[in-house]
């Protein structure tokens, strides 16, 4: 079959003769609708941050059963299903607690299809167990495939403050871009705070509030925290979510974050967080 194969260091090739996986005991193979193609795969192509050698690429998957090992009984042929990304050993505390992406053994194993072990840039993906899946019944997996991070990367991150998104308080996004567009439309759906989005360009910034943002900044100004400290006024934004994850985000987002709130960096920008407890109070 065919794939996109990582081969080592900026080495990425499509092949043609990839032999078609059997699925055994808990294993499933899917015949793959979609495979996003996301920032980490570039990551994962030029810096090697993945365990694993020569693998298919492809860590945001969605598809139809196409065959089940004999362990599987909860589906079938056919039935559409998206797939969840990190794989864990499956025996941890976090892995029980379905938190796959914090499994205690990460940093000792390839942990996913396409970080490390075969992913879906491929006709056919073998799924080392069916508790990695997720029906997804009339969804269409051709474009539900990006759920399975850009979706649930954002979903996490908002997940964890949830107690703290109450209608009297705002939230401020950092990045409408590839998770900070989706993050809004969750806010949205499963929160009553204000939510204030921030980006650099004004397109962005326009498409922020089609989503659902109630306020808009631009972070280039000079003035951007001033700005987002005089909406929020004196007890600032009770979350913040950071979707870039530069250094100059990050500092925004210290300047703007309330007492006893959340600042949660989900983007990899490489940026450092400077920890300074007088910024927090005066700024
Ligand atoms: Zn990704
Ligand atoms: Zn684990």
């Amino acid at each position: 079959m065919k794939a996109v194969r990582f081969f080592g260091h900026k080495d990425v090739r499509v092949v043609n003769d990839l032999v078609k996986p059997v699925p055994k005991g808990d294993e499933v193979l899917l015949k793959i609708g979609g495979a996003g193609v996301c920032h980490s795969d570039l990551h994962i192509i030029d810096e090697g941050t993945v365990v694993g050698t020569v693998f298919t690429l492809g860590h945001e998957n969605a598809g139809w059963i196409e065959e089940v090992g004999s362990d599987v009984k909860d589906y079938k042929k056919g039935d559409a299903v998206l797939v969840y990304g990190p794989w864990g050993c499956g025996h941890c505390k976090p892995c029980q607690q379905s938190k796959e992406n914090y499994c205690d053994h990460q940093s000792e194993m390839a942990y996913g299809g396409g970080l490390g072990l075969d992913g879906g840039m491929a006709e056919y993906m073998l799924v080392p167990s069916s508790r990695l899946l997720v029906p997804i019944y009339d969804l269409d997996p051709v474009i539900a495939a990006p759920l399975t991070d850009a979706a649930l990367t954002p979903y996490s991150a908002i997940k964890r403050s949830i107690g703290k998104l109450t209608a009297d308080e705002y939230v401020v996004v950092i990045g409408v871009g590839g998770l900070g567009h989706v993050a809004l439309q969750i806010l949205n759906e499963v929160s009553a705070s204000s939510i204030i989005a921030c980006d650099v360009t004004e397109e962005k910034l326009a498409f922020a509030k089609e989503l659902g943002a109630a306020y808009v900044v631009n972070s280039k100004d000079a003035n951007a925290a001033e700005q987002i400290n005089k909406i929020t006024g004196i007890k600032k934004a009770k979350v913040v979510i950071d979707f870039v994850g530069a250094t100059s985000t990050i500092d925004l987002g210290t300047k703007v974050v309330g007492l006893d709130g959340d600042l949660t960096i989900v983007g990899l920008g490489g940026g450092h967080y400077q920890y300074n407890m007088s910024g927090f109070l005066l700024v």
